[in-house]
């Protein structure tokens, strides 16, 4: 794991400026979660830090790294996104495989890994079969299975849960917070559900029209809420 450093860091699409001068600070093993409205630039930061998109202004640390220009492959990190496409023409097992296979390891390691990581989510009955024969909470699993086999330092996610149903979308709550618990790595976690902030993050980072309006544990801002976005983001309903 590593800590992740983001110091004034801006982002413009063409004249138009979307993330202005953003610092947080995330510490080795810590959950963090970036959450605010939609279009408030949570995915832009996100894809920052996984070297996705360029960075107009500022520096990304990664440990002691600045990785502004280091490219997505050499960047540590593994990323979950909202639509996790898994390969619909490999097995469960390929496909958490893959990422491996193309970094060219071994394969006595690719496969040590992948069921370490099918144990830890329990697949391992369902490493033969096919996306299409997975319910819904099953591919989501496979996909952070994916992750979880490169063993990055830092794990990325942008609204993993949202296409789920809403009874899954609590389950998976717990069960990511348990692997959190388990592998401790660095993540940085993208919602727009206060209630999944609140309840998941270590830290949560309250972003708005681009800016960060308060960073904090989930009670100090329940209890403190530095101004009235805050106040009126986190304490209404999802
Ligand atoms: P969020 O993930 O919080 O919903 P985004 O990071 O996706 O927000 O978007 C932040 C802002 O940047 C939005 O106004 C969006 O329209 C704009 N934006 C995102 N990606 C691009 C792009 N590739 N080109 C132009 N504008 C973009
Ligand atoms: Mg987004």
């Amino acid at each position: 794991m590593a800590s992740v450093e983001i110091r004034d860091v801006r982002k413009a699409f063409g004249s138009t400026q979307v993330i202005h001068g953003v610092n947080i600070g995330i510490n080795d093993g810590e959950f963090v979660i970036l959450v605010g409205p939609s279009g408030c630039g949570k995915s832009t930061l996100l894809r920052m830090i996984a070297g996705l998109e360029n960075i107009s202004g500022g520096e990304i640390r990664i440990g002691e790294r600045v990785v502004n220009d280091v490219p997505p492959k050499e960047r540590d990190i593994a990323m979950v996104f909202q639509n996790y496409a898994l390969y619909p023409h490999m097995t469960v097992a390929d496909n958490m495989a893959f990422s491996m296979k193309l970094r060219n390891a071994p394969k006595s390691e690719i496969q040590a890994r992948v069921s370490k990581a099918a144990g830890i989510l329990g697949l391992e009955k369902l490493l033969d079969r096919y996306p299409r024969q997975l319910s819904g909470g099953q591919r989501q699993r496979v996909a952070m299975g994916r992750a979880i086999v490169r063993d990055p330092q830092v794990f990325l996610f942008d609204e993993p849960l949202s296409n789920l149903d809403a009874k899954l979308r609590v389950q998976m709550r717990t069960e990511i917070k348990e692997l959190h618990q388990r592998l401790k790595t660095t993540t940085v976690y993208v919602t727009h559900d206060q209630i999944e902030a609140m309840t998941m993050a270590d830290k949560i980072v309250v972003m708005h029209d681009g800016i960060v309006e308060q960073m904090g544990a989930p009670l100090e801002l329940y209890d403190r809420p530095a101004n009235l976005f805050v106040a009126g983001f986190i304490g209404s309903p999802a």
